[in-house]
């Protein structure tokens, strides 16, 4: 359970003054919550970090002051100057001064009544705000502060700017961050003092005030102690975590899992072509996993088209020939169908009874896989995140395969994890994204790894090219001598930065033009808002080679595997992440024919977005186009565009915390070595540090030890 000491702050955002229904709606979009939290907490605000401040520290006087910069004054309230009846137009003004000279405070439509109140003749106030010259006399148009020389503290020295909506006011988000940064409690201290000392950071308390109420603009920088000891806390908590996971699962004899081979060897007479060197080695290595008596927890890493699905399909028939039952998680529905339909026939050939799970299942035949679920009648449940929910039982959940893993969190496999029977189940993820190590100790902690290294025979490179936008009407004419021998075409549009209803109008049209080009019959459109059941449709016409042309959005870009596309066009591929490049290319080269990848960008291109291109165009080695992209952009950037930094993250999400992550793995372990059930008041009060993270489940393992 959860420390009564942190309750205030899981409580409803709606509990703060100043926020209703209204404003709750414009939190949901201003913070970013972490993945299945419905409505903003108490802490959501605590962990919104400001991305800047306004420095209101310059005191100068009256006449010292400079133009266009932000001052603070102590002023002396001379006279009120409304603005003439009828004139609507004509400013409010109150005349004010200090020793050296007169300052006027301007207001357009103010209330009288407000603004009289506020400064009131012959008292003095404390003003800040952008100061302005107007001939002679110094101005300041709508001060952003007015207080009284008593609640002179009101008044921020340095005021933190925070990523802001539209709904939301900056002086609101204040507001609201200040009381929720209020009932953050004191805390027991749960770093190593040495660590503290050695580093110069503050407490945790202090930590979070100087991140909100910064005496300094260091104190917000990702570089400055206070934001440097919270990004740590938060890599200690996961690292914490990680280890958790990891202590519980070698600790808990698990069962041990030896399949007779008979579904498997059904499975390979099935399967059209012979497993890859490298898809049997991963084979072999999850099959001793399984086969311990310890529970797994494995990382199959393998670039886009390797082959991971058979790899995954032999090891969950492995598990089906105990009699016990497996899973496979796909991140989007087009994905868990693709992979159900790729599935199906083989596993008839196999006698292995599949299940499908998605969002779409809703009502009756949702609780009919439900219940076959329950009662052992599926072997293999196929699904996205509503296999997480909490009203799907297993009868004997043996091994799960989450695919495209980077897009669930840890706080979900560990969820799944304690949907397995006794001892939890075996977890194999599935990636395409070249992660470098460090990356990877972040996300996974210390997990093994397999590598599909070598690409499935036959393959033949994908030729890429980088044409200029203007050139669009010699792409069509290449297109359509390739339509002509039946090649199947994606058509990729660009990546609008935050705003879904421009990327679909930019896809729609595209998709009109390409229509008149091609034959309307031939061309669909594939994008994220439409529904379920057409998007199916969709795909399904494009697989079945019924469109030969697919418009898309980016939501293809993950795991569609259709071999008879051959091409792929990427619109303003300039725009997108390397990685992400990747990813879409390998949607093609799947089959035995010549592939080709066209990169359509804007002309003229930058040095560096140039490189990156001609990068693409020279190589298809995914850690090499990693490494490169690294280079290129720093880190941010791996998991493509939509995905920089490490959005699993609140406060070490942004760049730059690398080296502490590598201390807080060591810091994790050692602490787990002296104290293995965190039972010392260290061990106490690293488990409130696990809670402040939302690493709950972790803790809960140690009650299932
Ligand atoms: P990914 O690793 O990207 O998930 P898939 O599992 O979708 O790759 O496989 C890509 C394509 O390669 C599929 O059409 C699959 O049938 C085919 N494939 C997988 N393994 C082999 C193999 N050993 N030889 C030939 N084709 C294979
Ligand atoms: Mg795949």
């Amino acid at each position: 359970m959860r420390p009564d000491v942190l309750a205030p702050l899981y409580a409803s955002a709606l509990g703060l003054t100043g926020v209703g229904p209204r404003a709750l709606g414009f939190l949901k979009k201003a913070l970013r919550l972490p993945p299945g939290v419905a409505d903003p907490r108490v802490i959501d605000l605590v962990w919104h970090t400001p991305t800047g401040v306004i420095d209101r520290r310059a005191e100068p006087t009256v006449a010292g002051a400079i133009a266009g910069t932000i001052a603070t004054f102590k002023v002396r309230v001379l006279k009120h100057r409304p603005s003439p009846r009828g004139n609507k137009k004509a400013p409010y003004k109150v005349q004010c001064e200090d020793d050296t000279g007169r300052i006027d405070l301007i207001f357009f439509h103010m209330e009288r009544a407000f603004i009289e109140r506020q400064l009131p003749e012959g008292e003095e106030r404390y003003v800040s705000g952008r100061v302005d010259r107007y001939g002679d006399t110094a101005q300041m148009v709508h001060p952003d502060y007015i207080v009284t020389p008593e609640s002179r503290a009101d008044l921020p020295s340095l005021e933190t700017v925070y990523p802001l909506t539209a709904g939301l006011s900056g002086k609101i988000l204040h507001k609201l961050v200040r009381q929720a940064v209020a009932t953050v409690p004191d805390l027991p201290e749960w770093q190593n003092p040495t660590v503290l000392d050695q580093k110069g950071w503050p407490p945790f308390h202090d930590a979070i005030s100087a991140l909100h109420r910064p005496m300094d603009p260091a104190d917000i920088s990702s570089g400055g102690p206070a934001w440097q000891r919270l990004a740590y806390d938060e890599l200690l908590a996961g690292q914490l975590a990680l280890a958790l996971v990891r202590q519980s699962a070698k600790a808990q004899r698990g069962r041990s899992i030896v399949g007779d081979g008979s579904i498997r060897a059904k499975l390979k007479a099935a399967l059209p072509f012979t497993l890859t060197g490298s898809q049997v080695s991963a084979l072999a290595e999850i099959e001793q996993d399984m086969a311990s008596e310890y529970r797994m927890l494995r990382l199959l890493q393998g670039d886009v088209g390797s082959g991971k699905t058979a790899v995954a399909l032999m090891a969950m028939a492995s598990a089906v020939e105990t009699g016990a039952q497996a899973a496979l998680m796909a991140p989007t529905e087009v994905l868990a169908r693709q992979h159900a339909e790729t599935i199906l026939p083989l596993a008839e050939k196999a006698g292995l009874r599949i299940g499908l799970l998605t969002g779409r299942e809703k009502g009756r035949p949702r609780r009919e896989v439900l219940e076959r679920l329950a009662s052992g009648e599926i072997d293999i449940l196929i699904g996205t995140h509503a296999v997480f929910q909490p009203d799907v039982h297993f009868k004997d959940l043996a091994f799960a395969v989450i695919d495209e893993q980077h897009r669930f969190g840890v706080h979900q496999r560990l969820a799944l994890q304690s949907k397995g029977g006794s001892g939890g189940a075996n977890v194999l993820v599935m990636t395409a994204t070249p992660i470098p190590r460090t990356l990877l100790m972040t996300h996974y902690g210390d997990l093994d790894v397999s590598r599909l290294t070598e690409k499935p025979a036959g393959r033949k490179p994908i030729k890429t090219t980088m044409p200029a936008e203007g050139r669009i009407e010699d792409v069509v004419d290449g297109l359509r001598r390739m339509l002509a021998q039946g090649a199947q075409i994606y058509w990729v549009c660009p990546l609008i930065e935050s705003s879904d209803v421009s990327e679909l109008a930019a896809a729609e049209e595209r998709h009109a033009w390409l229509a008149q080009m091609f034959g309307a019959d031939k061309v669909g459109l594939l994008h994220g808002a439409m529904k379920s059941a057409d998007k199916d449709a969709v795909m399904a016409a494009f697989s079945a080679d019924h469109l030969k042309v697919l418009v898309s959005t980016t939501v293809i870009e993950v795991g569609v595997n259709v071999p008879n596309a051959t091409v792929m066009v990427i619109e303003q591929a300039e725009r997108f992440g390397l990685a992400q490049l990747h990813q879409l290319r390998g949607r093609v080269g799947r089959g035995d024919r010549q592939s080709y990848c066209l990169l359509l960008h804007a002309e003229p291109l930058g040095v560096t977005a140039r490189q990156r291109l001609e990068m693409m165009c020279s190589t298809e080695d995914g850690f090499l186009i990693a490494e490169k992209d690294l280079e290129l952009r720093g880190g941010g950037e791996l998991m493509g565009a939509r995905q920089s930094g490490m959005p699993e993250f609140r406060v070490a999400g942004v760049p730059g915390f690398e080296d502490l992550l590598a201390v807080a793995r060591d810091d994790a372990s050692l602490a787990l070595n002296q104290d293995p059930h965190l039972m010392s008041p260290r061990g106490q009060a690293l488990r409130t540090l696990l809670y402040l993270f939302e690493c709950d489940e972790a803790v809960r393992l140690f009650r299932a030890a």
